[in-house]
C-alpha cells in the first residue's frame, strides 16, 4: 500500500533540479511507505517544491519576516521540512535551489542526499505527532535547559535522517572529472568526501577553540552571560548537528583515509564531539535500516534522555555548571573550560 505520496509544486527556474527530482518521486515513495508501515503511520502526504525564493517562502509559511537566515555552521540550508497548513497529517519540503549551483554532478549528489533526508525529516516529524514526542521535550524551547533536551532531539534527528536517506533512494555510480583524474564512485562516497573535505576547517571556525574562546571572553568581561549563553546554545547545536552529518556520511569511508584521522584528532572532536557520541551512538547506530521508525516512542525518549546528559556534559567541559533554584530559575556556575594540554580533561 502506497502510504506516502509525493507531489512536486515547483516554483523554480531550475529545470535540471525538476528532472532530478522527478526521477526519484517513484522510490523515495515506495521506500518511504515501506518505512511507514513499520512506524504506524497510516498515510502521510508530502509535497516537494523546488523554490528560487527560499528565504521569503520559509518565512511566509512560519509567519516571521526579514528573520530567517539560510547561514548555518558548514553551509546554507539546502532545504527545510515544514507542517503542511490546514492538514492534520502532511508536509512541505521547500528546496532552496541557489543551494545547488557548480557542477552538476555535485549538484546531483547534494539533490539525492537532500530529498532523502527531507522526506526521512517528514518521516520522523510524523512519528512524532502520531506517537506522542519525549516527554520534557519541548520544541519551542525558552529557558536555558529546555534548549539542551532540544538539541539532544534535534541532533539524534539529523543522524537518523541522514541513515533513512541511504535506504530512500539507492546508492548510484557516478564519475566525476578530478584534477585531470577520472574517478568512479557512489554519491555516497561523493557525499562522504566532500563532507570530509569541509570538516577540520569547520571545526577550526565553529567549534575549537570557538566555543571555548566564548567562554573565555565572559570571563574577562568582554562579553556579558546573555551573549555568552546564547553564542553556546547555537554553538553547541550547529557543531553537534555538523558532527551528526559528518558521522553519518563518513561510516562510507575508511577510517584509515588520512583525513577522518585528521578530523578524529582536532581538538574540537576530543573535547566536545567524540564524548558526545560515546554516549549516543549506542542509541542510534541501532536506528538505521528497515526497521529504524520501529518502537519509536520507546528509542525518542532514549535519545531524549541520553542525549540531554551528553549535551550537558559538553557544558560541563565547557566549565559550565547548572543548578536548578526552588523558583526553577537556573543559576550557572562558570569556571575555566577544560583543555586538552591542561590536563582538566
Ligand atoms: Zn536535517
Amino acid at each position: 500500500m502506497q502510504r506516502v505520496t509525493i507531489t512536486p509544486v515547483h516554483t523554480t527556474a531550475h529545470a535540471t533540479l525538476v528532472d532530478w527530482t522527478a526521477s526519484a518521486i517513484e522510490t523515495l515513495q515506495v521506500e518511504a511507505s515501506k518505512l511507514a508501515a513499520t512506524a504506524g503511520i497510516s498515510t502521510l502526504p508530502i509535497a516537494i517544491r523546488i523554490t528560487d525564493r527560499f528565504t521569503s517562502d520559509v518565512e511566509d509559511r512560519r509567519g516571521l519576516s526579514g528573520d530567517y537566515t539560510t547561514e548555518r555552521v558548514g553551509g546554507v540550508v539546502a532545504a527545510i521540512a515544514l507542517k503542511s497548513q490546514g492538514a492534520e497529517a502532511g508536509r512541505l519540503v521547500l528546496v532552496n535551489s541557489t543551494a545547488f549551483e557548480g557542477q552538476d554532478t555535485w549538484s546531483f549528489v547534494r539533490l539525492r542526499y537532500t530529498l532523502g533526508h527531507e522526506v526521512a525529516h517528514c518521516l520522523i516529524d510524523e512519528c512524532r505527532r502520531v506517537h506522542g514526542a519525549p516527554t520534557g521535550y519541548d520544541p519551542t524551547p525558552v529557558n536555558l535547559l529546555d534548549t539542551i533536551g532540544y538539541t539532544a532531539v534535534s541532533v539524534s534527528d539529523e543522524f537518523i535522517a541522514d541513515e533513512l536517506a541511504k535506504g530512500l533512494l539507492p546508492a548510484v555510480n557516478l564519475t566525476i572529472d578530478d584534477e585531470g583524474v577520472s574517478i568512479t564512485a557512489t554519491d555516497r562516497a561523493l557525499l562522504a568526501v566532500d563532507r570530509l573535505n569541509g570538516m577540520t576547517e569547520d571545526l577550526d571556525l565553529h567549534v575549537y577553540p570557538g566555543l571555548r574562546n566564548t567562554v573565555e571572553r565572559y570571563r574577562r568581561s568582554i562579553v556579558d552571560l546573555d551573549t555568552m549563553t546564547t553564542a553556546l546554545v547555537s554553538g553547541i547545536q550547529g557543531a553537534l548537528i555538523l558532527g551528526a552529518h559528518y558521522r553519518s556520511a563518513c561510516r562510507e569511508l575508511s577510517p584509515d583515509v588520512g583525513d577522518v584521522r585528521k578530523v578524529d584528532e582536532h581538538p574540537g572532536t576530543r573535547l566536545y564531539l567524540a564524548p558526545f557520541w560515546a554516549r549516543l551512538a549506542p542509541c542510534l547506530d541501532s536506528r538505521s535500516g528497515a526497521r529504524a521508525l520501529g518502537d519509536f516512542k520507546n528509542a525518542d525518549q532514549t535519545a531524549f534522555n541520553v542525549g540531554s546528559d551528553a549535551v550537558t556534559e559538553i557544558w560541563r567541559t565547557l566549565g559550565i555548571r547548572f543548578e536548578l533554584l526552588e523558583d526553577d530559575a537556573v543559576h550557572m556556575h562558570v569556571e575555566e573550560p577544560a583543555d586538552l594540554q591542561s590536563g582538566t580533561c
